[in-house]
C-alpha cells in the first residue's frame, strides 16, 4: 500500500523501484563494465520504464527467467492547449489515457502528477493535491435534479470525453483591465508555483489521478482497495520477487513496462527495441555477443506476463462464465489466451508451457487456478505477453485477480498478492 500511494504514474514506479533496487545492491547496468554470475543490475529508459536482472550461472544464450509486468494505468491526461475559462471557471481540457469508464471519474478528488519541461529544458516534477493540506481538483456532475436528459444517454456516454473538464479556480485575477481574469489568476498562480507560463503546458505530460489513497477493505480486512493495482499490484510483486534472487541458474529479468494500457507502442512501450538493447547489453558484458546471440536467449527465454485479470464480480454474473472466471481469494490466475471474439490478437500459451509453469508452482505450494476474461463474445482483452511471444519467447500470462479493474479504486485480495509474489519468486528461480 505503501508503494501504491507514492507511485501512482509510470515514472513514479520507475523512481521508487529504483530506490528499492538500489538498497537491495543492484547497480546500474551502465556503471559497471562486466558481469558475473550473481550481480545485480538495472536498467532505466528515458524515466518511463524500467528492467531489473539477477545474472543467472549458465549463458545469457542458454534462455532467461522473465516476468513483465506494467507501470502505467489508465488516468486522465491533459491535452495540450488545456486551460480556459468559461461563465466564472477556470477548467483543463483533458484526454483520458487507457480503457476508462468516464462516468466514474467525476465527483471524485483528484492529484495532479506529472512533468513540465521548461523552453530553457529545466524539468519541473510535479504532485499536486496528494497532500491533504492542498487543494483538491475535480470534474462536476449534475445534480439528479436536473439529469433527466443526461439519465436517457447510453452508460458510456453519461459523461462523455468532451465533458472531461477539471476545475481548477474561480477567482478573477485583481486590477487588470483584461479579458478571462479567472484563467489569469490560475496562470498567476502557477507561475508563482512553478515559474511556468501557459506556452509550457504543450511541452508537460500531467496526469490526473484518484487523490484516494490505498486502504484496506472489507470487514475482515482480506483486500487492498486502491486506484492503480491494474497492474503495480504485479509490478510490486515481480519486483519484490527478484530482490530474493541469489545465484539463480538462468539469468532472471524483471520487466516494468510502459504505455501497456495504449497498445505496447511508443519508447517506453514494450514493442520498443529498447529490451533488445538492454538484453545486448548484457550478453556484450557476460562477453558472449555474436551475431545470433539476442535470438538464441530470446526463443530460449521463459516467461510471465504478469498482469492483472478481471475476476468474476457476483453483483454482475451475466459477463462472467462462473468455471472459467478468476477469483479474488483463489491464488494467481493462469490465462493460457486472451484475446476478444474467438480469441482474437492473443499470443495463446503452448499446453506444454503451461504444464511447465504449473508444475513449478505446484513444486512450490503456490496457489493457482486457471481462468479467462469473462464469457465468450461478452468482450477481452490483451497484455504484453504477445510482445514477448514475437520475440521467440514462451510466455504464459499469470496474474492477481481484480475487481472494478480501470477504475479508479480497484479491489485486489491479499492473499492473491502475497501468492502472486511467491508465484514470480518460484517462476524466477524455476
Ligand atoms: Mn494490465
Ligand atoms: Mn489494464
Amino acid at each position: 500500500m505503501y508503494y501504491l500511494n507514492h507511485s501512482k504514474t509510470e515514472k513514479e514506479i520507475v523512481e521508487s523501484s529504483k530506490e528499492i533496487l538500489i538498497k537491495n545492491n543492484f547497480k546500474d547496468i551502465k556503471t559497471v563494465s562486466e558481469l558475473h554470475p550473481g550481480d545485480r543490475i538495472f536498467f532505466v529508459n528515458k524515466n518511463r520504464n524500467i528492467f531489473a536482472a539477477v545474472i543467472g550461472e549458465d549463458p545469457i544464450t542458454t534462455g532467461l527467467r522473465v516476468v513483465a509486468a506494467h507501470a502505467d494505468s489508465p488516468r486522465i491526461d491533459l491535452k495540450q492547449n488545456p486551460l480556459y475559462e468559461n461563465s466564472g471557471f477556470a477548467y483543463l481540457k483533458t484526454h483520458y489515457y487507457g480503457g476508462i469508464r468516464k462516468y466514474q471519474w467525476a465527483t471524485i478528488p483528484l492529484a495532479m502528477h506529472g512533468l513540465i519541461v521548461k523552453s530553457n529544458g529545466d524539468k519541473i516534477n510535479i504532485t499536486y493535491g496528494e497532500d491533504e493540506t492542498e487543494p483538491t481538483l475535480m470534474i462536476t456532475d449534475l445534480p439528479p435534479h436536473l439529469s433527466q436528459a443526461q439519465d436517457e444517454r447510453k452508460l458510456k456516454e453519461g459523461i462523455t470525453g468532451e465533458e472531461l473538464n477539471i476545475m481548477v479556480g474561480s477567482i478573477p485575477y485583481s486590477n487588470e483591465n483584461i479579458s478571462e481574469k479567472i484563467k489569469l489568476n490560475v496562470l498567476n498562480i502557477l507561475n508563482e508555483k512553478y515559474g511556468i507560463k501557459e506556452i509550457d503546458f504543450t511541452t508537460s505530460e500531467l496526469e490526473f489521478v484518484p487523490a484516494f489513497k490505498a486502504r484496506s477493505m472489507g470487514f475482515d480486512s482480506s483486500m487492498v482497495a486502491s486506484y492503480g493495482q491494474d497492474d503495480k499490484v504485479c509490478s510490486y510483486t515481480a519486483l519484490r520477487g527478484i530482490l530474493n534472487l541469489r545465484n539463480p541458474k538462468k539469468t532472471a529479468i524483471c520487466v516494468l513496462t510502459d504505455r501497456e494500457e495504449v497498445g505496447f507502442m511508443g519508447v517506453s512501450g514494450m514493442e520498443s527495441r529498447i529490451f533488445e538493447t538492454f538484453i545486448l547489453e548484457i550478453l556484450e558484458k557476460r562477453n558472449e555477443n555474436s551475431p545470433n546471440a539476442l535470438n538464441k536467449a530470446f526463443s530460449n527465454s521463459k516467461a510471465l506476463s504478469a498482469d492483472v485479470d478481471a475476476a468474476q464480480d457476483p453483483n454482475y454474473p451475466d459477463v462472467f462464465d462462473k468455471y472459467n472466471s478468476s477469483k479474488l481469494g483463489h491464488g494467481v490466475c493462469i490465462v493460457k489466451y486472451g484475446g476478444a471474439r474467438g480469441k482474437s490478437g492473443s499470443s495463446e500459451s503452448p499446453a506444454e508451457f503451461v504444464a511447465e509453469v504449473k508444475k513449478i508452482f505446484d513444486e512450490n505450494n503456490i496457489s493457482y487456478h486457471s481462468s479467462e476474461l469473462g464469457k465468450v463474445d461478452k468482450g477481452g482483452g490483451g497484455t504484453i505477453a504477445l510482445t514477448l511471444a514475437n520475440r521467440g519467447m514462451e510466455v504464459l500470462d499469470c496474474g492477481v485477480p481484480i475487481l472494478c479493474m480501470h477504475s479508479p479504486y480497484e479491489i485486489c485480495s491479499k492473499y492473491d498478492i502475497y501468492q502472486a509474489y511467491r508465484a514470480y519468486e518460484a517462476f524466477y528461480k524455476g
